[in-house]
Formats: C-alpha cells, structure tokens, sequence
C-alpha cells in the first residue's frame, strides 16, 4: 500500500518508536508478535464474533434523506454511534484484549482523559475477566464523574494523577511508569492511532472495519464501491483512520478529516494540528503536533474532550503530507449547531466529536450525483449537557 506502513514502522517522514530504553522489551515484544496473532484464524474468528454478536456490527450504512435534500448530494451516515458503549473505540478495545489474552497477559492498563477509552477498556476487561487499571487525571475525574463510576462498575480501578497539570497527559506517564515495572503480565491498552509503531498500525486495522464494511454496504445501495468524498472528525484520528482505510489506494475518492478549531485556530484556545502543528516527536511517534517555538507541546483545546488532543497519528501527518487527504477544522460553535441540525434533520444526537464532521458538508459545493459517507463517530448521549447549556433547553 502507497500510503501503508513500511518495514520500519515508518509513514513516509512519521512514526518509529521514540521510547525509552525501558520500555524496549515491551514494545519489541509486541512488533515481533502482532501481525502473526492478527493474522491467526483463531483471533480472526473470534475478533468477528464478538464484533457481531457483542458489538453489534455491521454499523448501518443509512442513506440520510433529509441532509441529501438539504445539500442537494446523496450523503450517507456510517453509523458508530450504534455500536455497544457508543463509540468506534469498541472496536480497537476488543481487537487490543483478544491480543492481549494471547501474549499470556493477565492485566490490562490504560490512560483516559474524558474517560470514553477507559471505559471501553472497563468493558472488554469485564467481557474476558481481567484485571484492569485506568490512569486518569486528578482534574479529569472530577470533570467527568459519571465515566468514573461507570469505569467502577465494570470493575475497573482508576487510579488518579496528581502530578504535572493533572490531566490526560499525567495520566499518560502513570501508566508508563507502571508498563515498564510490569512487562511481563501487563499490556497496554493505547486508544487511538498515536503511540509507538506498531500501536498506529495495530489500532488502525482493528478500525479498517469500518472502511471494509462501508465498500459493500455502498455498493448495495448505489451500485459502486466508490464514494466521491469520505469525512471523518480526527482527535488522534482512529475513526477517520478506519474510514479511510479502504478507500487510500483509491485516488479519485476525496479523503476529508476535520479538525477541532476550538474558539478558532488563531485564539490560542484550539486543538487544529496540522494548521497549527510542526513536526516532532509526541507519545513516542513522530508527527505533527501543536508545540512552542522550543518544542515545549501547547495545551489544545476543543469544546469536545476526544479532539482535544495536541498531535495527530503518524499515518495522519504522513497523508496530510503527501496531500492525499485534506485537513480542515471547525470551531465549538459550528460544530454545535451542526449537531443540532442532525437532530432536527434526522432525530440523531451525535457526539459533538462527530458534529464536527457534520459541520463541514457546510464548506463543500458538491453535485447532485455525488456520494458522500461521513462517520458518525459516537453518539451524544455523553455531550446533551453541553448541548443544553449551549442551547438553553
Ligand atoms: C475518542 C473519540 C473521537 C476521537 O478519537 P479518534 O481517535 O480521532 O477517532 C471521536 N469521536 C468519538 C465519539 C470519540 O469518542
């Protein structure tokens, strides 16, 4: 694959493994063992499986009739926001705990910020019965309280961090420091295209389903595989990874990802890297990330906690790059009333996450004959208080 990973764990000019020397032996474990595993009949049938029957897959590809009409274009919703817990995340969860089980781990870690990875670690960990730590900020936990209790009742322990600013990226170095300290029964449950290669690759293929499964459902309803443009938002980019995934090779198919512009991209209040970004080495992968002119990495920020992140994955620099996919951002206050107009246009409350994606149809002049997919990434049950507040319901 032109836009793949090469033998190097390498994108082009990004990825690599930048980690210190005491986490060698974990990552090099999993760079030798991964693909055997992911290729392994046993994992794959089992990974489909739980997928069907637990996650509730294939998401449907639902032809959104009033947006068409709206935007005279035939747009298509991919619809993550029906998977179990809510997300896309799930996906990666599962594919990363089937892993793990065969590395022989018997205890699973994680960081979260806003808390939507930590509990979709929580459920897969209760799903197979294993141990599981959740790194969390100290600041965070108070912000988000009921994904705190919902990590408990899974079973779950969430352990604070309460150096540095307390937040995910504290959290971040906790779970570090406990990998290096456990190599042998612990893995690390990473939930986005970020990190160390082979994680960016790991996690993108685990996510490749939703690209795989939008090729078929596509050429069910329109008679070709092909879309003409493909959106997904982008925090670290896992879901726009997944729904783009199929569709790199096939050049004439316009890749869109959306940034997080927070209060605007030149307020010092935003989280859209590629406009803002330079390139460096984040998370132990080298990309492009928001960071001062001595390299000290700039606190993002987006109305929406899963954007809300300073960097983007490897594979991600790599295509923004290469121009094969566009990068664009939307602000807190676009994305908001997108959100709202998918719930008055077609009675679905997305994840703000999501209504960023939504609100760039906004910015496109597109043709009556044009296909369009745009992935609903989660949904909003999680984000009504902020709509609320915003709106005055
Ligand atoms: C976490 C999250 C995102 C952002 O993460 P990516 O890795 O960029 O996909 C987007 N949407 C939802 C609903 C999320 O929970």
């Amino acid at each position: 694959m032109k836009y793949g990973v090469d033998e190097h764990g390498y994108y082009g000019d990004f990825g690599g493994a930048y980690i210190p020397e005491m986490l060698y032996p974990n990552i090099e474990e999993l760079r030798k063992q991964y693909l055997a595993v992911l290729e392994d009949d046993d994992f794959k049938a089992e990974f489909d499986q739980l997928l069907k029957d637990y996650v509730g897959r294939p998401s449907p590809l639902y032809y959104a009739k009033r947006y068409s009409e709206k935007y005279g274009t035939n747009i298509f919703f991919k619809r993550e926001d029906l998977n179990h817990t809510g997300s896309h995340k799930i996906n990666n969860a599962i594919g990363q705990i089937l892993l793990a089980e065969r590395l022989g781990k018997k205890r699973i870690i994680a960081e979260t910020g806003a808390g939507q990875h930590g509990v979709a670690t929580a459920t897969v960990c209760a799903l197979k019965g294993l141990e599981c730590v959740v790194y969390m900020g100290e600041i965070d936990m108070q912000r988000q309280a009921p994904n705190v209790s919902r990590m408990k009742m899974l079973g779950a322990k969430v352990v604070p961090a309460t150096s540095g600013s307390k937040t995910l990226k504290d959290a971040t170095n906790e779970a570090l420091r406990d990998w290096i300290g456990n190599p042998e029964d612990t893995h690390y449950i990473i939930g986005s295209v970020v990190g160390p290669y082979p994680y960016p690759e790991m996690v993108a293929r685990f996510q490749s389903i939703i690209s795989f499964e939008t090729k078929k459902q596509l050429l069910e309803q329109t008679g070709s595989e092909l879309p003409n443009y493909v959106l997904a938002c982008v925090g670290g980019g896992s879901n726009a990874m997944g729904m783009f995934y199929h569709f790199l090779d096939d050049e004439d198919v316009k890749l869109i990802a959306v940034e997080a512009a927070g209060k605007g991209v030149d307020t010092g209040h935003s989280a859209a890297t590629t406009f803002l970004g330079k390139e460096g080495v984040l998370h132990g992968t080298r990309t492009i990330l928001m960071q001062t002119e001595d390299g000290q990495v700039i606190e993002p920020y987006s109305i929406s906690a899963g954007l809300d992140y300073p960097g983007i994955g490897p594979q991600h620099a790599h295509l923004y790059k290469a121009k094969r996919a566009q990068y664009a951002s939307i602000t807190d206050e676009e994305a908001l009333n997108a959100g709202l107009l998918c719930c008055q246009l077609e009675g679905i409350i997305p994840a703000i996450e999501s209504s960023h994606a939504l609100a760039y149809l906004e910015k496109i002049k597109f043709k009556p004959e044009d296909n369009i997919v745009i992935c609903i990434s989660g949904r909003g049950d999680k984000d009504l208080d902020t709509y609320i507040k915003h709106f005055g319901y």
